[in-house]
């Protein structure tokens, strides 16, 4: 495919995430991008198994999850959802916001939140996730930044308990493995509103769904959502893994119609935090098959 051609000659221009030694690793060569549409056709490119971590995309899920146990109401008096604003943490999708909601995950430990997560990430991937413990320990030892933002939330009374379980939680959850076909998966289970296009299970409520979405599409990219949304229009989550999960609900031309789910890696990332490649390659679909909502 032309965008798929384009896209690999974007691999270079950018670096894998240098700060976690696991991350730094991967070769920028690497680039695998799955689609799957509501008739379960699936379009791949490279490994769509290659397994990376969730990082920052791991916030659209504990979003999910926290407000599939608690309802939305619960979550959004805690934690706000504008891109940026004054007062309680921002929103879902930066680390405060995400800090807040790893101690809103159900259970008693951090291995019980963990574990719920897991398991509904399966119900929806129908595969295996485990944590790449190698990311993990190097990351809780080295995670100044979210120590320090944990313990100002905690000063502000947002975190209600022990600042190290908030981290931990939310690092080992930022440790999840997963593919681009897995990413697949989900943004096409969002792009039914909650209702899974292949299996017609009801996963989470409509609600939740959209208001994920919305959330993806105002701050999903970093300081970079207003741009791609202006360039690309769909919801998008990315982690400095290099990977970019993508819903898009409404798919007008052929080949790609309907409602469709996308996953995008490519570890060379730009100097905000976005897969350079792997984000092209989304930006040449959405021109090429007309996917903005907007
Ligand atoms: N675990 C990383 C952190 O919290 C995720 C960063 C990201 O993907 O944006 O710093």
């Amino acid at each position: 495919m032309e965008i798929t051609n384009e896209a690999k000659t974007y691999t270079k221009g950018g670096k894998p995430a240098s700060y976690i030694p696991e991350l730094a690793l991967q070769s920028v060569e690497q680039f695998a991008a799955c689609i799957v549409d509501q008739n379960g056709n699936y379009f791949e490119v490279g490994n769509i198994e290659a397994q990376f971590t969730l990082q920052s995309i791991s916030k659209v899920i504990n979003f999910i999850v926290a407000c599939e146990y608690h309802g939305l109401q619960f979550v959004l008096d805690k934690v706000d959802v504008e891109p940026t604003a004054p007062g309680k943490p921002f929103n879902p999708m930066i680390n405060a916001g995400a800090i807040t909601i790893a101690l809103m995950l159900p259970g008693e430990s951090v291995k019980d939140r963990v574990d719920y997560v897991v398991d509904f990430l399966n119900r929806i991937t129908d595969s295996p996730h485990q944590i790449n413990e190698a990311v993990y320990r190097f990351e809780i030892e080295t995670t100044h930044r979210n120590r320090a933002i944990a313990y100002y939330l905690k000063a502000n009374d947002y975190l209600l308990c022990d600042v190290e379980e908030a981290v931990e939680t939310y690092i080992r959850l930022c440790s999840l493995e997963v593919s681009t076909k897995d990413f697949a998966k989900i943004g096409l289970m969002l792009a039914g509103n909650g209702v899974h296009p292949l299996t017609n299970e009801k996963l989470i409520t409509p609600k939740t769904a959209k208001i994920t979405k919305a959330l993806m599409t105002t701050c999903g990219l970093y300081n970079a959502s207003g741009k791609y949304a202006a360039s690309i229009g769909i919801p998008m989550k990315s982690g400095v893994s290099g990977s970019v999960l993508c819903t898009v609900s409404n798919g007008k031309v052929e080949h790609l119609k309907g409602k469709l789910g996308i996953g995008v890696y490519s570890p060379g990332i730009d100097d905000i935090g976005n897969s350079v490649a792997g984000m092209k390659f989304i930006e040449k679909l959405s021109q090429a098959y007309d996917l903005s909502i907007f």
